[in-house]
């Protein structure tokens, strides 16, 4: 990757329409919601050329009302979900964009597809079969922890598994070109791990009252 390629997706989660719109108004397009119902209630308080992204578990139930509406699904966990996501879009006439979330943190809690899901699958065979989607690379949370060598070692080897994935199934398509990896804690070591798309939220709106979230 080019320095200077590094996107920014302000996660504005918990956040109110008027904070959001301060970042618009500062230059920010690019939105990260965790839940869906929050993301739509928003967007429709807000300017039409913002592009949003779900960064949340998507439950399959919720899959005909994100369609429609965001730019990229950043948290795609399982093939099922990618099939719904297709289906749905076909429908619609639409091509959705998305990431395969996967799972490199030590934590238990976390969704995702472990890394070895990702390296035995044959995705061009499954992109292939759902057309309504684009799978643009992948997204990846470290572990909660100030061990920087070990959250550096965790996106290490997401940006290894991205390599790989695009060498054995993505080399003719150019829009697999995406790493989703690094937060307000760790996104400096993210972009030096290879990240090319950044997701803050503490760093731009300040700290969320609800830590949970
Ligand atoms: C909340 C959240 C972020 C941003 O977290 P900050 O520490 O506030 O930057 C990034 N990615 C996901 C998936 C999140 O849920």
């Amino acid at each position: 990757m080019l320095p200077g390629s590094v996107s920014v997706v302000a996660v504005s989660k918990t956040r109110s329409h008027e904070e959001v719109l301060l970042a618009y108004n500062a230059g920010q397009r690019v939105f990260g919601e965790n839940r869906v119902q929050e993301l739509l209630t928003k967007k429709k308080l807000l300017p039409a050329d913002i592009r949003w992204h779900l960064i949340g578990h998507l439950q399959s139930n919720k899959v005909r009302q994100v369609v429609p509406e965001v730019a990229l699904i950043e948290s795609v966990d399982s093939i099922k979900l990618l099939k719904e996501i297709s289906d749905e879009a076909l429908k619609r006439n639409l091509v959705t964009d998305c990431l395969l979330q996967v799972h490199i943190a030590a934590e238990e809690t976390k969704f995702g597809f472990d890394p070895a899901e990702i390296e035995r699958e044959d995705w061009s065979a499954v992109t292939g079969a759902f057309k309504g989607v684009r799978v643009c690379g992948l997204m990846g949370m470290a572990s909660f922890t100030d061990n920087s060598e070990k959250v550096r070692a965790e996106f290490r080897m997401l940006t290894a598994l991205f390599n790989e994935t695009r060498e054995r199934c993505f080399i003719d398509k150019p829009f697999f070109r995406e790493i989703s990896m690094g937060m307000s804690g760790d996104w400096n070591i993210a972009v030096e791990e290879g990240s090319t798309m950044i997701r803050v939220g503490t760093l731009i709106f300040g700290e969320r009252t609800n830590k949970t979230i």
